[in-house]
């Protein structure tokens, strides 16, 4: 059971007022908030030992270096990686998968294959689209099912001594969707292709496991699982990291430079040029002790709740239909009521202090495929509560009332 009071005490801007009534903060796929005890490691940050890392050898750089490698070896036991580092600082989902893929660049032939998924996130589609044209290599989409579910099958077949990755989201944003990723990886595994996962929508529900996964590459960013914005990771295997080129050059991936010849620094540093976003690093490794402090078990038997909760109280609204009904999905809830366009229902919303996102949420091809221009999507956080969902229900059902 979560101590839902003490839960939402560490959250500042959950007691503050949109539009002259209280916030009801249900953007949470789109990022998350912060508690203040990550927001305190930032803020010790600057006030106290703010210097740049792995250089000096004064005692401001030797403490910000020891608690950004310290956050490093937090998130490494955290996804159970082998080794410390194998878990590379980067900017997040987005930049972690454009450092494997621009690695890619070198490996790829012309008429392999690229597997990705019809489920898939704008920064998840559009990488591997310049990397085919880079390379020449082909890119297959696994099809989905009205459920929102990946259509197996047409995976297995789609699988042969061509592929050489496979790129699949773990959870969908816009849909909530848990991909069976376990097969996934499995199948990949079995014609000697790669498997990249992002993880972005699934690190604020559930703890993964990248060893017992066997997962090549896992990736993720840290404002969706109560961290700040601008840094994540990218885990790669040992061998796979040896193996990519450098994704970009500059001060702290070398090992020596000269004009003639440039040799490059050992992992994690040959992927981590410039000054990295430090305080984010390290407030990146207290956003998963403080989830960890409550358990992703207790988090997620808790958001399943909320997710039943409010799909039935949402499916009494007539004419109010909703994407993706998988069995296995996340606390993520997209929705539409027939004749009203998302966009409208969600401006409404706002003026009575509720935040969702409408759109189609960074994933167009999934709202081509259900040929409708958007959802609203209301995603819940562990910080959020039923009593919270009611105000929700009940604003849908004003705005319903206001549009048609
Ligand atoms: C949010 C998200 C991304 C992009 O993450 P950034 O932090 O913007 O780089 C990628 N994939 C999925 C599934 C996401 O939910």
């Amino acid at each position: 059971m979560l101590n839902l009071k003490k839960i939402r005490a560490d959250f500042p801007i959950l007691s503050r007022k949109v539009n002259g009534k209280p916030l009801v903060y249900f953007d949470n796929a789109a990022t998350s908030q912060t508690p203040q005890q990550v927001i305190d490691v930032i803020v010790d940050y600057y006030s106290n030992y703010n210097a740049n890392i792995h250089r000096g050898v004064h005692t401001l750089s030797q403490e910000a270096t020891d608690k950004y490698e310290a956050a490093r070896q937090t998130i490494q036991a955290h996804f159970n990686a082998k080794h410390a580092y194998e878990i590379i600082l980067t900017a997040g989902t987005t930049e972690s998968i454009n450092l494997v893929a621009s690695g890619f660049a070198s490996i790829l032939q012309k008429g392999d294959e690229i597997i990705v998924s019809a489920l898939e996130h704008h920064s998840n589609i559009v990488p591997w689209q310049m990397l085919c044209e880079k390379t020449g290599a082909i890119l297959k989409v696994i099809p989905m099912n009205l459920e929102g579910e990946l259509e197996m099958d047409s995976y297995t077949q789609l699988l042969s001594n061509k592929t050489k990755l496979v790129f699949v989201n773990h959870i969908s944003n816009a849909l909530g969707t848990i991909n069976p990723i376990e097969t996934i990886i499995e199948q990949a595994h079995n014609v000697g292709a790669a498997v990249l996962i992002d993880g972005a929508q699934a690190c604020p529900h559930i703890k993964p496991d990248v060893q017992a996964l066997d997962v090549d590459f896992y990736v993720t960013s840290a404002h969706k699982i109560c961290g700040p914005t601008g840094v994540g990771m990218l885990y790669g295997k040992q061998e796979w990291l040896e193996k990519l080129p450098p994704y970009q050059g500059g001060g702290e991936m070398i090992d020596q430079v000269s004009f003639e010849k440039t040799t490059y620094a050992g992992l994690p540093h040959k992927f981590e040029a410039g000054t990295p976003n430090i305080s984010g690093g390290i407030a990146f490794g207290a956003a998963l002790d403080y989830m960890n402090a409550i358990g992703f078990d207790n988090i997620s038997e808790y958001e399943n709740e909320l997710l039943k909760y409010g799909t039935k109280e949402l499916l009494k609204i007539e004419d109010l239909k909703i994407y993706g009904t998988s069995k296995n999905k996340t606390s993520v809830i997209s929705f539409n009521i027939k004749g009203i366009h998302p966009y409208d229902i969600g401006t409404l919303l706002d003026k009575m202090g509720i935040a969702v996102r409408t759109g189609h949420h960074c994933a167009q091809p999934i709202m081509t495929f259900y040929n409708i221009p958007g959802t609203v999507r209301a995603s819940f956080a562990f910080y959020n509560t039923k009593e919270e969902i009611d105000v929700l229900v009940n604003g849908v059902k004003k705005a319903k009332m206001m549009l048609s």
